[in-house]
């Protein structure tokens, strides 16, 4: 068999449970909202068979609970009826017609089940759950292992390739094999043998009753990061007996739901738990599926080269790009649209019960609501502004076939992400401002650098339609002393512009005052190694302590920072669910003085003064940052409107307030439609 020039590793093709796979990608499970909305399954099966046209070898899908107690919040998807079967067909039918393969995890929630039903080994309280679980009785374990194996045939008639059990990431299973949460004296409690028989059964019993050809993925909880986690012979111990039991696959689990460590943000180095998955090779002769922040064919390549694993699981990428494999294969892979990790439209939107989507392909879970189109009516389309919404404008209106010109003020292209791809832990924007180039040449799209457009000079006859999307400026503080020399605006901190000096207030708690501390604490940093991050997140690469923690090794910055807001509420409210805490420890970490409920009087030369509890306080700092929002920046549509152009209004330059990334890229797509509608 003639391996691939590029990628041979992951092109090796593979026989798991039976079945031959032609690469060695799965697309990992990833709940995405569809599962619960009508019309979901639809939905889904458009969404699973676009990412099987993208040629990834397997795909398993989001968590499907066993029977009621195991749901992840109230009503969500379960598998315990036949009649439930005729939906899940419309999905495996979809992937099978692409050619692909498909896996179903059963995920029992146990104590993260968001709902009064919830149950777990005892009747422990999860610290992210205002629910308390009961405990299962030794009959309700007997009971709820009969439900994973029922939920598994349901899943094979349904016509599903496989299962994946979830056994990590502290849900049910995982808090059976933990001490911390499993304070039982039956069977299934005390000794490690104990503990671990409830996996063990599960497995064995699904085997028995799927038969031989049927891929059974074990999730595996291999790097708990929890006090009282399993210790690294344990999880050896509890590998082998899986293996045993029945299992075709093992798969990766890092990190419980409620570990204070970043597991899968974009400060998470790339394939940064990969080493993980390599300590158990050769303890097993199933394969290994190592996962976490692999998001290019190359780093799955590299994991795949130093014998990590035997397949590498990749979740979010296939949201940004349902054809990372095909382009991988074609030796494409500037072409691909990389996850850059930050969570924003797929886990922060599951966690705020909507449906997933992605920052950088807003089409992701909508396939069927924007499938790719070329229209019949060709037009040229300008767009003013090569920021985040121009450029998915150009892309969008590129892909169907406009013929595109974009006028930029700037030398370059970027916008905003030129500045955000500076911060330490953002600079996957770097792949962002990649892909986008690439896009516009491939689309053919003619770009105007240091183009100041003006509607009376413009050439208006030249386009059908005109695209605003001249973006944001930061907002000038109407405060004395606010035009000082030492007040600076963040955009010129980032640009370099200015030198920062050691004490310093940041004006603006948002998400890039957040980021201008990350930016004073690190300097312009490449990403930590993966021994940088395990110091200062405390975790154990060594793996001789129980759940791989270890003290975090300190990261005070050399600078004393201020970060100021006028409400009373918790710094970094708004940020991301997923994310927020984790900007939030890294600024304790380094000593950053987070200072609210205040009132700001004047700038002096000695520094901010500020009014709080009544009284004046003089901050002594050096400068202040102002990372007070923005506001649009926008002269230009209403003298278009006026002149009589089809003219559109997106991103920031439509609405300052809260744009971000996100919002500015889905504008540039919901527009292309617009056009061609
Ligand atoms: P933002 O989130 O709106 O925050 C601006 C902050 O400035 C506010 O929290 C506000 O706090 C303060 N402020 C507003 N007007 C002010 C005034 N006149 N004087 C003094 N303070 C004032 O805006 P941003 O930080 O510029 O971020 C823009 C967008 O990008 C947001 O949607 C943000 O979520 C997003 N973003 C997200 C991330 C992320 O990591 N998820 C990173 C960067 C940006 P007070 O009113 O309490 O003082
Ligand atoms: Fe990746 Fe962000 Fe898209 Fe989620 S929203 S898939 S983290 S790029």
């Amino acid at each position: 068999m003639n391996s691939h020039p590029k990628y041979p590793k992951l092109f090796t093709p593979i026989e798991i449970g039976g079945i031959t796979l032609p690469n060695r990608a799965i697309m990992g499970s990833m709940h995405t909202g569809l599962e619960e909305v009508k019309g979901g399954f639809q939905k889904m099966a458009e969404y699973f068979a676009t990412r099987a046209r993208g040629g990834v070898g397997l795909i398993i899908t989001g968590g499907v609970a066993p029977n009621r107690q195991g749901w992840v919040g109230p009503f969500s998807i379960k598998l315990t009826r036949r009649r439930e079967i005729k939906k899940h067909r419309i999905i495996t039918d979809a992937v099978h017609k692409e050619g692909g393969r498909i896996c179903m995890q059963i995920l029992h929630a146990g104590r993260y089940g968001y709902h009064p039903l919830c149950v777990a080994p005892s009747a422990i309280k999860a610290p992210i759950n205002r629910f308390k679980p009961r405990a299962l009785s030794s009959r309700g374990v007997e009971r709820t292992i009969k439900h994973f194996v029922r939920c598994a045939k349901l899943s094979k008639e349904a016509g599903y390739d496989g299962v994946e059990v979830m056994g990590s990431e502290g849900y049910l299973i995982n808090e059976f094999i933990s001490s911390k949460t499993n304070k039982r004296t039956d069977q299934w409690g005390g000794s490690y043998e104990n503990r671990m028989r409830f996996p063990i059964e599960i497995v064995r019993r699904i085997r028995e009753e799927v038969g031989e050809n049927f891929i059974l993925v074990y999730r595996l909880s291999m790097l708990d990061l929890v006090d009282e986690g399993s210790s690294w012979s344990e999880i050896k111990q509890l590998a082998v007996a899986i293996e045993k039991a029945g299992a075709s696959v093992i798969n990766t689990g890092i990190g419980w739901h409620e570990a204070r460590v970043p597991t899968i943000a974009t400060m998470v180095p790339r394939a940064g738990f990969a080493w993980v998955t390599k300590k158990l090779m050769g303890s097993v002769s199933i394969p290994l599926i190592t996962t976490n922040r692999i998001n290019m064919p190359d780093v799955a390549e590299n994991v795949l080269e130093q014998g990590c694993a035997d397949m590498v699981s990749m979740a979010r990428p296939f949201l940004a790009d349902p054809e990372i494999i095909a382009k991988a294969k074609e030796e494409k892979a500037e072409e691909i649209n990389t996850c850059i990790g930050c969570n924003q439209a797929c886990l922060d939107h599951i966690f705020a019960q909507k449906t997933a989507s992605c920052l950088v392909n807003p089409r992701a879970c909508r396939e069927l609501e924007f499938p790719i189109k070329i229209p019949r009516e060709q037009k040229k389309v300008a767009i003013i502004g090569g920021g985040p919404a121009g450029l998915s404008a150009a892309k969008h209106c590129g892909e169907m076939g406009y013929e595109v010109t974009i006028f930029e003020a700037s030398k370059e292209i970027g916008g905003q992400f030129n500045l955000a791809k500076v911060i330490p832990g953002k600079e996957e924007f770097h792949e962002t401002i990649r892909y986008y180039k690439k896009m516009l040449n491939k689309y053919g799209v003619k770009i105007n650098y240091e183009s100041r457009v003006d509607v009376n000079s413009f050439p208006i006859a030249d386009f059908d339609e005109v695209i605003v999307a001249t973006g944001v400026q930061p907002r000038k503080l109407k405060l004395e002393g606010a035009d000082s020399p030492n007040v600076l605006p963040y955009d010129q901190v980032i640009r370099g512009m200015h030198e920062v000096g050691q004490k310093v207030a940041v004006i603006g708690a948002g998400g890039i005052g957040f980021d201008m501390c990350e930016y004073l604490i690190n300097g312009d940093q490449s990403m930590p190694t993966v021994e940088e991050f395990a110091k200062v997140w405390g975790v154990d690469i060594s793996l001789e302590q129980r759940g791989g923690l270890q003290k975090p090794a300190s990261h005070k910055a050399e600078r004393e920072i201020y970060l100021l807001q006028r409400k009373s509420s918790k710094h970094g409210a708004g940020l991301g669910k997923t994310t927020g805490w984790i900007h939030r420890a890294s600024l304790k970490k380094a000593g950053v003085k987070l200072l609210g409920d205040l009132d700001y009087k004047r700038i002096t030369e000695r520094g901010l003064v500020i009014e709080k509890d009544g009284k004046e306080k003089l901050i002594e700092v050096d400068q202040v940052i102002i990372c007070a929002g923005q506001t649009s920046v926008n002269q230009l549509h209403a003298s278009f409107k006026a002149a009589g152009v089809n003219a559109h209004l997106i991103g920031g330059a439509l609405l300052a307030s809260e744009v971000d990334a996100k919002r500015a890229i889905e504008e540039g797509m919901m527009v292309a439609y617009d056009i061609s509608a």
